[in-house]
């Protein structure tokens, strides 16, 4: 299979008084039409600024794409002008952010920005819109769809404005749906609601989905494939089996020992990663993890590390996986 979207060797800098931020440092992957797909990793890992690369939505000052391909089917949206690529924005491409006002604009009502949305990339036609706006509130399951039509945002509570928010998303059933922390401005049952919201729609809109996220457990169940992001590079991919079954590299293993897991016999208690990311003002030359890791050894800090791939899918840049290095067992 073909795939929808192709990231080759992003690298997304932001350009600052102190110094230039290597925020992506080389992102290489490929979405499949029709699945999900988690990035995963702390806040300033480079995982929102990829999403927002991807939807070309870096604004330059600070912020610049200093070089790759992002190829969607077989445009490449580095090479598009600001026009051609708002009509790819929404239509082909759309993204759900962290807070739903980012994108639903407060001074018009739900309806109107839905019906715009559809009429915009001429899915539809105006008569036919308001039928259609009906159709997707009541597929993302907002209750009295009819009344929310011709709501404002803010008469919504937060998670209606993010199931509006992902209403607008699917409208015109884009290739790729980018969804960055959407359940991080809900609380607990709210976010179990939208995930399951998320899940269903995969099945009944042919989108891909990226879910992009600092928490492991949300990306459980519902994504196939696994990227794990630090220091603006990817340094562990994998399917949902690999990544939570047999994960190799060790800030994996310390991100999967922060999620608490209701199948454990013993009450462990959970952890945090020790130290902090790297200034990505002047990243490390070897292994950016090498200063919180307790495997490291004189080539992490020296040298980074390629990727080994330990099984077919499964990618890795960590030294422990070169057949020379000492053997030694995860912790968990
Ligand atoms: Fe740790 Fe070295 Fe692997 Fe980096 S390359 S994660 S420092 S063992």
């Amino acid at each position: 299979m073909e795939p929808v979207l192709r990231i080759k060797d992003l690298k997304t800098e932001f350009f600052t008084y102190a110094g230039t931020v290597k925020a992506v440092r080389g992102v290489d992957f490929n979405i499949y039409p029709g699945e999900a797909v988690g990035i995963v990793g702390e806040s300033g890992c480079g995982k929102t600024v990829t999403g927002l690369s991807i939807m070309r939505l870096i604004t330059y000052p600070p912020g610049k794409i200093v070089s790759g391909e992002i190829n969607l089917d077989e445009i490449d949206l580095l090479k598009l002008s600001e026009p051609e690529m708002r009509k790819i924005r929404g239509g082909k491409i759309s993204m759900i952010f962290q807070d739903p006002m980012t994108s639903l604009n407060p001074a018009l009502t739900i309806g109107y920005q839905l019906s715009e949305s559809l009429i915009l990339h001429k899915i539809i036609s105006k008569g036919e819109a308001k039928k259609r706006v009906i159709e997707l509130l009541n597929l993302v399951r907002i209750k009295s769809p009819e009344t929310v039509f011709n709501q404002y945002p803010h008469q919504l509570s937060g998670g209606m404005r993010q199931r509006a928010m992902i209403a607008l998303a699917i409208s015109c059933e884009p290739k790729v749906i980018i969804a960055d922390e959407p359940t991080t401005s809900v609380d607990v049952t709210i976010q179990a609601q939208i995930l399951n919201l998320l899940q269903d729609l995969k099945s009944r809109v042919n989108s891909s989905i990226i879910l992009i996220t600092h928490n492991l457990a949300v990306v459980a169940g519902l994504c196939s494939r696994i990227i794990v992001m630090y220091a603006g590079l990817i340094i562990e991919e994998g399917t949902d089996t690999q990544i939570f079954d047999n994960p190799k590299h060790p800030y994996t293993w310390g991100l999967l020992r922060a999620v608490p897991r209701i199948d454990e016999q013993e009450k462990e208690r959970l952890t945090t990663i020790r130290g902090l990311p790297p200034d990505l003002l002047s990243p490390p030359k070897g292994c950016p993890f090498a200063l919180r890791c307790s495997y490291a050894m004189e080539i992490c800090f020296k040298e980074r590390p390629p990727y080994f791939n330990p099984e077919e899918g499964h990618r890795v840049m960590c030294w422990l996986l070169d057949k020379r290095a000492q053997k030694v067992e995860r912790s968990k």
